[in-house]
């Protein structure tokens, strides 16, 4: 390996997840790629999932969406976070499918359309019990409003907060509210062609599938959307799509009662092996990563040890290791420790974990 550390994603395993959530309806997929694809890097991703028979890429921010269409994809692309003030212009030119979840919105981009004698591509948020994005207040007046508005309604959708939580009833409670919005919609004489609604948990579980499109984001990656609640991805029969390479930057032999980096959390019990691995938190490690979680070195767990710092941590060896300073180790996945062992040592979820893996580490798509 000749970077200090790198991420390598599985096409085999992003093709592999798309199939498998293929098999659960009709339902077109909709790659959902936020946040450098969920940190596996964006136009990778995007290219394999579209030649696994993705036919969608989903984005939040316009910047996303521009990304992949300066690297040449051509596919329909949705970006679904785009507050007032952004560049609406360029995303009606660019052929970018845009959501609204405002009136302020609608009229910002029916005045951009307007001004290059077109019409946007809008999708409509409905709010149906998230509370976050979406239309809930203002529906009556969009109904109003849309007629006169530069758009083309080319889509309706909803997103669910509970969808991962088998025994809520909430899911279906927020389709029959996202039903009757639609219906609602479609008595003005607004018939969109998509309407959506399922994430990856409501698309495993079949529910809110019967729509023509579902947006898959860390079912996709090979992750659970809820380890406790749905179990992991492969009891789910995914697989994970990314593994993290490092080097270990030094090793060296330290005698018993060794204090470990910053506070001297840690110290060693006896004689031990330690590596110092080139990461640390600038590179999406959490800093409160403890002893839990670690690297792989020769097929054998080496956990952490004393705090994460910027750019590396320590691992322990241990005393009989023959590792050599330059050494590769495994820092997630691939037989190591998981996305989910990450998260479970940081208290936190495997989604975070993954999308915080810095930019600045080189994707290798293998
Ligand atoms: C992130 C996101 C998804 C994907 O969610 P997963 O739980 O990762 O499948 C789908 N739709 C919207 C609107 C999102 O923001």
């Amino acid at each position: 390996m000749k970077n200090r550390a790198e991420v390598r994603v599985s096409a085999a395993a992003i093709a592999h997840n798309i199939f498998h959530a293929k098999a659960t309806s009709s339902a077109e997929v909709l790659a959902v790629v936020k946040a450098n694809a969920y940190g596996h890097g964006l136009i990778p991703v995007a290219t394999t999932a579209l030649k696994a028979g993705a036919t969608w890429l989903g984005t939040a921010l316009l910047e996303e969406a521009f990304e992949l269409r300066t690297a040449g994809i051509t596919a329909p692309i949705i970006a679904w976070l785009t507050p007032p003030g952004e560049d609406f212009a360029r995303a009606i030119e660019s052929d970018i499918d845009l959501a609204i979840s405002s009136l302020a919105l609608l009229h910002e981009i029916s005045a951009a359309a307007e001004k290059l004698g077109k019409r946007a591509r809008v999708h409509i948020e409905i709010d149906t019990g998230m509370t976050r994005g979406g239309f809930l207040n203002e529906w009556d007046q969009l109904l109003t409003a849309l007629p006169q508005a530069h758009v083309e309604v080319v889509g309706c959708w909803t997103h669910f907060a509970r969808a991962d939580e088998p025994l809520s009833e909430f899911t279906q409670i927020q389709i029959n509210n996202f039903e009757g919005k639609v219906a609602e919609l479609r008595a003005t004489g607004i018939d969109p062609q998509f309407v959506h609604c399922a994430n990856s948990a409501a698309t495993l579980r079949g529910i809110g599938t019967s729509q023509n499109i579902v947006r898959l984001g860390i079912a996709m990656y090979g992750l659970s959307p809820d380890v406790e609640l749905m179990g992991s991805g492969s009891a789910l029969g995914l697989k994970p799509a990314m593994t993290i390479a490092a080097k270990l930057a030094l090793v060296k032999k330290v005698p018993a009662g060794s204090a470990i980096g910053y506070g001297g959390t840690a110290v060693t019990e006896g004689e031990t092996v330690l590596g110092v691995v080139a990461m640390g938190y600038s590179d999406g490690i959490p800093r409160d990563a403890s002893f839990e979680v670690g690297v792989l070195h020769n097929g054998r767990q080496a956990p952490i040890i004393g705090r994460v710092s910027m750019d590396q941590f320590v691992v322990d060896l241990g005393s009989d290791s023959t590792a050599q300073t330059g050494d590769e180790v495994i820092v997630l996945g691939e037989g190591g420790y998981s996305a989910d062992d990450w998260a479970k040592a940081c208290g936190t979820i495997n989604y975070e974990i993954v999308t915080r893996i810095a930019a600045r580490l080189p994707r290798i798509l293998v």
